[in-house]
């Protein structure tokens, strides 16, 4: 795997400061963007996701889809396609749901757990890994955004 040298790494210390950092990104992302979400339960994946949205203009709340795999919400400045991938069994459950018009399609992809499902991620996204370290504090984040081809 070819490896771009743009890596970038930001340390929060609260659900606000990551919410923003989130929304940063939801003003600056492309049709076609597809984004990973990788960390432990727990570590911010949908307060960041949560923050794309209203970065994108999305007004309606955003929460973790609970019984279905992919949520998608149309009213912003593009669509936006919330997949959580944490209770897949079988990777074929992504093609039952059509997954690969989300991934190639004109909207904006966030896959939450997307190392569960590390096959068919396209090769080109950008990945976003949230650690908690708690010698830093317990609200303490360090997000590593990085773009892979
Ligand atoms: P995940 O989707 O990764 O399972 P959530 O986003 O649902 O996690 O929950 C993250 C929890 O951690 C929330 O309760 C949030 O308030 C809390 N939290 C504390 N500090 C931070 C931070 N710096 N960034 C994001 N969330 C934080
Ligand atoms: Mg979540």
């Amino acid at each position: 795997m070819k490896r771009s040298k743009e890596v970038l790494i930001i340390e929060t210390n609260s659900p606000e400061e990551t919410y923003e950092l989130g929304k940063q990104l939801g003003k600056e992302a492309k049709a076609g963007d597809v984004y990973t979400l990788v960390g432990d339960l727990g570590v911010g994946k949908t307060v960041f996701t949560q923050g794309v949205a209203a970065g994108l203009g999305i007004k309606e709340p955003v929460s973790s889809p609970t019984f279905t795999i992919v949520q998608v919400y149309e009213e912003g400045r593009l669509p936006f396609y919330h997949f959580d991938v944490y209770r897949i069994g079988d990777v074929e459950e992504m093609d039952e749901i059509g997954y690969e018009d989300y991934f190639y399609g004109e909207g904006v992809a966030f896959i939450e757990w997307a190392d569960l499902i590390r096959e068919i991620i396209p090769k080109k996204h950008t990945r976003i890994e949230i650690e908690k370290n708690l010698e830093k504090g317990f609200d303490y984040r360090r997000i590593t955004i990085e773009n892979i081809e």
